[in-house]
């Protein structure tokens, strides 16, 4: 088709479209920003939530921005409408906001390169592919479902390459009169891309991942715009980020198979390639294999899990942080008093192959989380989760405010406090001992040793002898003591240099009163947990065993 020819068949395409190309180009100019500055963007379609491979990408486009003092900006990616859901867009937000991934442009907050759901962005789309046409880059295709059926069994048959290319594309040369006739005859249509690769071509692109990448130029005539009017990804990802300036493409490697199609877009647009970093799928262990973290079996895939469990989101971050630079963790433990913003973020030394996602690991650095936070801010954080998902539990620690925060502040100030507590749920249950109200009801049902001790002899210690005002070293001289006095070793060595002459020895009594006061074998620090209590209550439930044994 001649230039003239082809004018004519973009107006007759495209009647409604009065902008050309020049038009936006003025309206999103350059973006003014520092060398080295990285513009990134996180692209979801709205299905309603974030799940952690997309939680994953935001945290990077996040990061990178943030630490190259750039803009990271949400694009709503809507184009496909069977994958939306209504309301689907807030989920997202709210996801996100939990985490402190704050964009800098979005469809909420505004910027100067909107509009950023492209289902609004119809009209540029179709100026540019209207360009397309008038070049010769792009042509209307009016095969049916069926003859597009019929050439993937034949091409699956001659195990040759699916799609429409080479002598498949027939409607690629139809001459403006066969067009007009089909236009005439109320044919439906898509729009293709007129490729002018060739597969016998070999392309390059360097991934900022992945390192060097060899592809076969690509040759086929990709649909643009579907027979609605509205562009595939390929067309709205190539448009948008051309004129949304992003410098880095950061997205999942699910995409590079089409980045030969990317980047002839990118070439017959005449737009400027963005840097691409195609990031490893989020992966897990899951019996003796390693698989993708999938939507629907794994519950830790959805962002709201953290939420619900009590992992909090500091944590989680951190875990991110840590999947995210194989350098991270190391630094951060030589650097714990900094902040994640203040580690540099780059993108060698992120995994090539599988981003591999483990709970327990989220579990261990949620542990030091929470050996790090004050008794209050404990108190306080698990407050605020019990108020959601625990209400009776929620009354009682208010009920109890006092006594729990000093209950979760035992051994906070040693240097190594104790790791116990991974997520706001566990303090109910590690903590049980602490209120009164639990501890009565469960009393020794739990008792996770099989031993029965002598509730009388523990009974004289807490009258006689058990003096709350004392420094720990005298505590533990005085039980030594009465140790010695009621004919057991006041150490174990010296129990186990003459057994006989002993019926146990001082770890033998501090078991016992252990048991008898929290109902468990291992606690934090005893003498800290009696002074708490007060002889009242240590003596209530040396009761309460005696009870319990007899039963
Ligand atoms: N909307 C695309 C998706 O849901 C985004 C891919 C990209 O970041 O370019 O996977």
């Amino acid at each position: 088709m001649e230039l003239k020819e082809r004018e004519e068949l973009a107006e007759l395409l495209f009647p409604n479209i009065k902008h050309d190309r020049d038009y936006y180009e003025k309206m999103y100019p350059e973006r003014n920003l520092k060398d080295g500055a990285m513009v990134t963007r996180f692209g979801p379609s709205p299905t309603g939530f974030v799940h952690m491979g997309s939680l994953f990408g935001s945290f990077c486009d996040f990061v990178f921005a943030k630490q190259s003092g750039g803009v990271f900006f949400l694009r709503i990616e809507d184009t496909d409408q069977k994958r939306s859901i209504e309301n689907g867009v807030e989920g997202i937000f709210k996801d996100l906001d939990a985490f402190d991934i704050k964009p800098n442009e979005s469809s909420i907050v505004g910027g100067k390169y909107g509009p950023y759901i492209q289902s609004e962005r119809t009209e540029i789309y179709q100026t540019y592919v209207k360009d397309l046409i008038r070049q010769g880059f792009a042509y209307p295709c009016f095969m049916s479902e069926e003859e597009i059926n019929e050439i993937r069994q034949e091409q699956e048959l001659s195990k040759i390459k699916i799609g429409i290319y080479g002598h498949y594309a027939v409607d690629r040369d139809l001459s403006l009169n066969e067009i007009k006739e089909n236009l005439d005859k109320g044919l439906e249509y898509v729009i293709r891309l007129k490729s002018p690769g060739n597969a016998k071509n070999e392309i390059e692109v360097m991934d900022c991942i992945k390192g060097k990448m060899k592809f076969p130029e690509h040759d086929m005539d990709t649909v643009l715009l579907k027979k609605d009017g509205t562009p595939t990804y390929h067309l709205a990802h190539v448009i948008d980020d051309h004129l949304m300036h992003t410098t880095h493409v950061i997205r999942g490697d699910e995409w590079v198979a089409s980045l030969p199609l990317h980047v002839q877009l990118f070439q017959i647009l005449g737009f400027k390639m963005p840097h691409y970093a195609h990031t490893a799928p989020i992966t897990k262990k899951d019996e003796g294999g390693i698989r993708k973290l999938s939507k629907r079996k794994d519950p830790e895939a959805k962002v709201s899990y953290y939420d619900e469990v009590g992992i909090p989101i500091e944590a989680v971050k951190l875990y991110l942080a840590t999947i995210l630079n194989s350098n991270f963790e190391e630094w951060y433990l030589n650097n714990q008093d900094k902040k994640i913003e203040d580690f540099t973020f780059s993108f060698d030394k992120m995994a090539i192959g599988g981003t591999l996602f483990d709970l327990d690991k989220l579990g261990n650095i949620s542990k030091t989380y929470f050996s790090r936070k004050s008794g209050e801010e404990v108190f306080k954080e698990t407050l605020e989760y019990a108020k959601k998902f625990d209400k009776d539990y929620a009354r009682i620690l208010e009920e109890n405010k006092e006594d729990m925060e000093k209950f979760l502040n035992i051994e906070k100030d040693s240097d190594r406090p104790r790791k116990d507590i991974s997520k706001y749920s566990d303090v109910k249950e590690e903590f049980s001992y602490a209120i009164d109200e639990l501890f009565y009801k469960e009393n020794y049902s739990k008792y996770d040793g099989n031993k029965k001790f002598d509730v009388s002899l523990i009974r004289s210690y807490v009258q006689d002898v058990l003096d709350l005002e004392v420094s720990n070293e005298k505590w533990f001289d005085d039980i030594k003591e009465f140790a010695l006095k009621n004919g057991y070793a006041s150490s174990p060595k010296e129990y186990k240099q003459n057994p006989n002459n002993f019926k146990g020895h001082v770890g033998d009594i501090c078991e016992a009163l252990r048991v008898m006061v929290t109902g468990r074998t291992k606690s934090p620090d005893l003498f800290s947990i009696v002074k708490i209590l007060g002889k009242n209550r240590v003596l209530e439930r040396i009761n309460r065993y005696e009870n319990f044994i007899e039963k």
